[in-house]
């Protein structure tokens, strides 16, 4: 990987994009009375990169943090009275124009992105960034954040490769303790357990609602779209998680009231897009092809954990939830397991096929791929190869290719 070296901060102004303005309280949220109003705006706090919500929460001297994906326990954040904000770059609002003067070409979008909103001022509302050590460029990430941005106090998490070490959940244990005194030093308030373990209880609370919408969307895949839910889980990444579970409860009553319209679409697993995010037309256009998802790995949402007993000592029970999580995901060191586990998930999810649609240039994703085509062709699986860019624009030539893998599962 090259990353050039940044002499110093240029910081451009925000561009002509006139920023969308929340009330403090986020009551726009508590407004939105269907799912549709809720979305349309969920869209237009996604595609404002200037973070509408966070420059509200933090208006009245209140902090956030700004997490890169995937694996910060944002719990953490939670507990020391800080907004957690999950950073999945610039999408297709950002045009890049200082972030390739620091970053060589072969390198994620969502390297770049995050760069250019740091370069333009975007995260002046945050207070802290953490990096968790995902990949080489989540690490280099967060060595070129600490000098372009001085004064905002920024962390790689070390995470753990050994699973299987008796020293893995203390070594994780002491990496949160470090984060926790950089969260502080970020203004955070000191560390208690109790705390924490109100914070883990509300995360449960986050993490049953959000699996309830996926069963949803598994079960009854005509009740609504894979857009919709992917809006619905983003908000659950920017907003206060008190909100977003209210907003969570007032979803699930109205899918309750709303006909499943099942449509003559094939049940697809989509996997791959767990760091950068596809651009919203590129989501709407995998079910608008004839393709229902059925499972994603789209925002992890912090769905790698079930349920978390916060116990007597919370912060061990957070790590030991990291090491002994069963979901095996790109950039968790498991190889072996991966095969086996991309064939539990087509089965459970009844899939008759599989859409990897991975980051250009993410290599953790692309290793996985590997590993998962050999499990898939071993048992006759069909699946489709499609890379992305957070600011892809044409998508004629991925919509015959979807149009062609629905086509060749749907006449076989
Ligand atoms: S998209 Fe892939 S390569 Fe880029 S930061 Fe994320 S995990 Fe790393």
């Amino acid at each position: 990987m090259t990353l050039l070296a940044v002499t110093g901060p240029e910081v451009g102004s925000l561009d002509a994009m006139v920023p969308l303005e929340l009330s403090d309280d986020l009551r726009e949220f508590a407004r939105a009375s269907s799912i549709e109003e809720l979305t349309k705006l969920a869209r237009e706090v996604v595609l404002d990169p200037s973070y509408p919500t966070v420059r509200a929460w933090t208006r009245g001297g209140r902090g956030a943090v700004g997490c890169f994906p995937v694996y910060t326990p944002q719990e953490l954040v939670h507990a020391v009275g800080l907004l957690p904000v999950s950073l999945h770059g610039g999408g297709e609002s950002v045009e890049i124009s200082h972030a390739d003067a620091a970053l060589g070409s072969f390198l994620c979008s969502i390297s770049k992105s995050t760069l250019e909103l740091a370069l333009t001022a975007r995260l002046a509302p945050f207070r802290a960034f953490v990096f968790p050590y995902i990949c080489d460029v989540s690490r280099n990430l967060e060595g070129i954040f600490s000098r372009l941005l001085p004064g905002a106090v920024t962390h790689m998490l070390h995470l753990p490769q050994n699973f299987q070490s008796p020293a893995t959940v203390p070594f994780l244990t002491a990496e949160y303790r470090r984060l926790l005194a950089k969260l502080e030093k970020a203004g955070g308030d000191p560390y208690r357990p109790e705390r924490l373990a109100a914070s883990i209880e509300l995360f449960n609370q986050q993490r049953a609602r959000i699996a309830e919408l996926t069963r949803t969307k598994r079960n009854e895949p005509g009740k609504l779209t894979l857009t919709e839910s992917y809006l619905i889980r983003r908000l659950g990444a920017l907003l206060p998680r008190e909100v977003h579970i209210q907003l969570l409860d007032r979803v699930r009553t109205e899918l309750g009231e709303r006909p499943n319209r099942a449509k003559d679409s094939i049940r697809v697993l989509l996997i791959g897009p767990f760091c950068e995010q596809p651009t919203l037309d590129l989501i709407d256009l995998v079910e608008q092809v004839g393709c229902y998802i059925v499972d994603d790995e789209l925002l992890q949402l912090h769905r790698w954990y079930d349920r978390i007993e916060p116990g007597d000592d919370p912060l061990s029970s957070l790590a030991a939830a990291y090491v002994e999580s069963p979901v095996d995901i790109g950039v968790r060191a498991a190889p072996s397991r991966k095969g086996e586990a991309i064939l539990r998930r087509v089965e459970a999810a009844q899939a008759q096929g599989v859409i990897f649609l991975t980051a250009k240039f993410c290599e953790p994703a692309l290793e996985d791929v590997v590993l998962y085509r050999k499990a898939l062709d071993r048992q006759g699986i069909p699946y489709l190869h499609l890379e992305f860019e957070e600011r892809s624009t044409s998508y004629e030539q991925t919509r015959l290719q979807l149009e062609t893998f629905v086509e060749s599962i749907l006449f076989d």
